[in-house]
């Protein structure tokens, strides 16, 4: 007797039994979840959604069913491939979404932050001014000379007249590069400079000498052991008292402005002879805050006149030192601190805001090219 025949052709496959296929979607739709950028979404899809994945091996698996059984099993499956793919495409575009927030907000620029300007370098305004002098002095025909700072001890004290035995040729006020038998120091002013111009140079001579000079003093507001002076020289025929005053006349109204005028005193330098200080007529008050208490100057502390250099004749025991005819040629000299200088037109009271190196103090001078 044969066995009745039977609604469904007995040949069954596993993987398309509604259990399995439940699972491959449940399995899918939890991976989907858990995908939580875009890379891993894409390895889920291949993995539950691409050709290989079990939903597509399974689909394969229809040809083989009895055709009785095959569009039931061809409905189930593709629903489950179209569940999965709905879930696919949900979590795409929710993650999309997230990732156009999130770039938004990264990329997103606070025009109300402060910016951060890549800073520009400013000159040193020591560096500008002792320029700026030594154009005054250009215009007039005269030379910017230069000389090495460790100097001959000699051409720093010997053959400016200073006496061996002056105190200023120890090592209390003078650097010595090695020992004080060396005979090589930092120079402690830029007169060397002079004396070199007047042995290398032909008459007449008109020279600037703008430059670093050292000596042992601590740092503190008025002193600093590395500073800057600016000295000039002319030596001509029928050189008088009376150009050097009016030369620094000049030098005076272009730094501090037209008609201020400068005083000597006399006073001793090796160098020079007859020596004499150099005042400057107080540019702020102009003299007028003299015997006035009622409108004191603090520029010039009520003196109407501030010490700004020394000055005088070469003295002719120089120049004869350095081979000059002193029947025929006589010259001037003179020199000021350009930090002194510095601090009497910007007001800057605290020569350690020079040296620091703090570029608000030059910034505060402009940039100058
Ligand atoms: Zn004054």
């Amino acid at each position: 007797m044969s066995a009745p025949n039977r609604p469904y052709d007995p040949v069954g496959v596993a993987s398309l039994e509604p259990e399995a296929t439940d699972a491959m979607v449940a399995e899918a739709l939890v991976a989907i979840a858990a995908a939580n950028d875009l890379d891993s979404l894409k390895a889920a899809r291949l993995a539950h959604a691409g050709d290989r994945s079990p939903l597509a091996l399974a689909n394969r698996e229809i040809a083989a069913l009895p055709p009785a059984a095959k569009a039931d099993a061809g409905k189930r499956l593709g629903a489950a491939r179209a569940e999965v793919r709905a879930a696919l495409e949900a979590r795409q575009a929710e993650l999309e979404s997230e990732r156009d927030a999130r770039v938004l907000v990264d990329e997103a620029i606070d025009v109300t932050l402060p910016t951060r300007r890549a800073p520009v370098g400013a000159r040193h305004p020591l560096t500008t001014l002792m320029e700026r002098m030594g154009e005054v002095f250009i215009a007039m025909g005269y030379e910017i000379a230069e000389g090495p700072e460790a100097e001959a001890e000699w051409f720093n004290f010997d053959a400016l007249n200073v006496p061996p035995d002056h105190p200023a040729r120890t090592m209390q006020d003078t650097f010595f590069v090695g020992n004080e038998d060396s005979g090589v120091v930092l120079r402690t002013q830029t007169s060397p400079i002079q004396l070199r111009a007047m042995l290398e140079r032909e008459l007449p001579i008109y020279v600037v000498a703008p430059g670093r000079v050292f000596r042992t003093d601590e740092l503190d507001a008025t002193h600093t052991p590395v500073f800057h002076q600016i000295e000039g020289l002319a030596v001509d025929e029928g050189i008088t008292m009376a150009d050097l005053k009016g030369t620094l006349e000049h030098l005076a109204a272009a730094m501090f402005g037209s008609g201020v005028r400068v005083r000597l005193r006399p006073s001793y330098f090796p160098f020079t002879e007859p020596s004499a200080e150099l005042d400057l007529e107080c540019f702020v008050c102009r003299g007028e805050s003299v015997g006035n208490p009622e409108a004191p100057c603090r520029t010039c502390g009520s003196e109407g006149w501030i010490e700004w250099g020394g000055c005088g004749m070469v003295n002719p025991r120089v120049l004869r030192a350095a081979g000059i005819d002193t029947d025929r040629y006589s010259g001037f000299a003179f020199g000021m601190g350009v930090e002194r200088t510095l601090m009497f037109r910007h007001g800057v009271t605290d020569m350690r805001d020079m040296v620091e190196g703090d570029i608000r103090f030059s910034e505060a001078f402009g940039i100058e090219a």
